[in-house]
């Protein structure tokens, strides 16, 4: 049995003669808080939808609890819970009257549980889900979503929009129960996800640029500020340092593969007359425009 709740294989996928996925490999491992991140257009909501089976991809295939995506039925979806911004609610039921919709169609409905969310998210079951704000909403998505425990939850940009408070009353919502659950969260905000993933993959040109654990990626980079009085950069740097600078007596660059000792004596043979040198930790956003400014200049 595969230790991967969804896996993609090559899935390709163009609208028109315009590609938005060219070869897709993802692994969503078990148990996991998988963050699929990318900007804006760059796939992930079509991703998402060929997981569910919304959409057809042209190429590939994509597996979803041990089933082609093509193939899955009420059994799987009893299963699944799909979050997405902005999905269509039957606008005139009040949230009571949407959950007590639902109930009927889940086994695994758990009363109890849906009463928590309800505590936890604050919602008023008297109104009508036309006269919710869109974060109180996409908080009657989610709680008629968990509230049948889901093995699989999948979420497409649900933060968007959503005030701070909201989004953090929305997440802990989420992750009340997220021991017993895989989450497949897209987003296109960094500072949102990075609290709480465990994967975070990056998609970029239609397939994923890479796929990491959240903790070995923060691990791996840091800003290093070298202290040393520098004419200019030395012509040939180690490879796993990307946007070197320097100015006053100061040399900036963001190390790709930290490892304290390592990059230390490297530090001491690239300048042998520093006086001193500092190791930042990168909040993931800071990583990832150092990951897209680097790969712009190599291109
Ligand atoms: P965002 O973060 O802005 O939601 P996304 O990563 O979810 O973006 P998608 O919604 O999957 O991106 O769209 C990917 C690309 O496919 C975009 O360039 C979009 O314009 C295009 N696209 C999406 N749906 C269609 C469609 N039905 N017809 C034509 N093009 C489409």
């Amino acid at each position: 049995m595969s230790n991967h709740v969804i896996t993609t294989t090559n899935l390709g996928m163009r609208y028109g003669r315009h590609t938005v996925l060219n070869g897709l490999n993802l692994e969503v491992p078990k148990g996991s808080v998988y963050a699929l991140v990318g900007s804006n257009g760059a796939g992930k909501t079509t991703t998402l939808q060929i997981l569910m089976n919304l959409l057809r991809g042209h190429t590939g295939a994509a597996n979803v609890l041990g089933v082609d995506s093509r193939h899955l039925t009420v059994k799987e979806y009893a299963r699944i819970g799909y979050v997405s911004e902005g999905q269509e609610m039957p606008d005139s039921m009040t949230v009571a009257e949407f959950l007590a919709f639902w109930r009927p169609f889940y086994p695994t409905w758990d009363n109890a549980r849906e009463q928590e969310l309800l505590q936890l998210l604050r919602l008023p079951l008297d109104r009508k889900l036309k006269h919710l704000s869109r974060g109180m909403r996409m908080k009657a998505a989610l709680i008629s979503s968990l509230s049948y425990r889901p093995e699989l939850i999948v979420l497409d940009e649900p933060f968007s929009g959503l005030d701070p408070l909201i989004r953090d009353e929305f997440i802990e919502g989420l992750l009340a129960h997220a021991d017993e659950s895989t989450i497949l969260i897209s987003s296109h905000d960094l500072a949102e996800i990075e609290s709480f993933s465990s994967h975070v993959g990056l998609l970029e040109d239609g397939h994923m640029a890479f796929s990491e654990e959240t903790t070995t990626l923060t691990n791996r980079f840091r800003e290093i500020e070298v202290r040393v009085e520098l004419t200019a950069l030395p012509p040939k740097l180690p490879a796993t340092w990307v946007r070197a600078e320097t100015a006053s007596a100061l040399v900036r660059f963001v190390e790709t593969q930290w490892h304290p000792e390592r990059t230390a004596q490297e530090i001491k043979e690239v300048f042998p007359t520093a006086t001193d040198y500092q190791a930042n930790a990168m909040p993931l956003r800071s990583i990832f425009v150092a990951l897209a400014k680097a790969a712009r200049k190599a291109a």
